[in-house]
């Protein structure tokens, strides 16, 4: 029999998934962000930052995601899933997790300067739960490592 997992271990778990993400997106060049999303302890998408790749600085891993999970669930809002993003999202991503009624947001590293805290506090939906530093030790570990390279 499995043993019960706990909500952080699940965390955890889903956010070395969105890790596996950024890693790609490092590998990529692009800025090692990953999201995934799960509804009901199924995962629904799993992106990561494609700005460059795409050349649409709107690519974010969050808004990939969101994209994707709407797709595979069949409806636009998201009041069911988790998303997990190794680094907190911006305040576009902020804005677009708000309109898709993303019930819980899990976010690894923060972002000082461009977080949407900072901002746009409210951007969320007001029902969305929020959560912070799952493994964000080895989220932003990643940052570091690639803006090291880039100069
Ligand atoms: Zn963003």
């Amino acid at each position: 029999m499995l043993k019960t997992e706990t909500q952080e271990q699940k965390d955890e778990r889903y956010m070395r998934l969105a890790l596996k993400e950024a890693e790609a997106a490092f590998e990529e060049g692009e800025i090692p962000i990953g999201a995934v999303i799960v509804s009901h302890d199924r995962v629904v998408a799993r992106a990561h930052n494609q700005s460059e790749t795409l050349h649409d600085v709107t690519a974010h891993a969050e808004m990939l995601a969101i994209t994707a999970a709407a797709d595979a669930l069949g409806g636009k809002y998201l009041p069911d899933c988790t998303l997990y993003v190794t680094v907190e999202p911006c305040v576009m991503c902020a804005g677009a997790l708000g309109w898709a009624q993303l019930g819980r947001i899990v976010y690894g590293a923060e972002e000082e300067k461009r977080g949407y805290r900072k901002y746009a506090p409210d951007a969320l939906h007001p029902k969305a739960a929020v959560t912070s530093g799952v493994l964000q030790d080895e989220c932003k570990a990643l940052m570091i490592e690639f803006f090291k390279n880039k100069r």
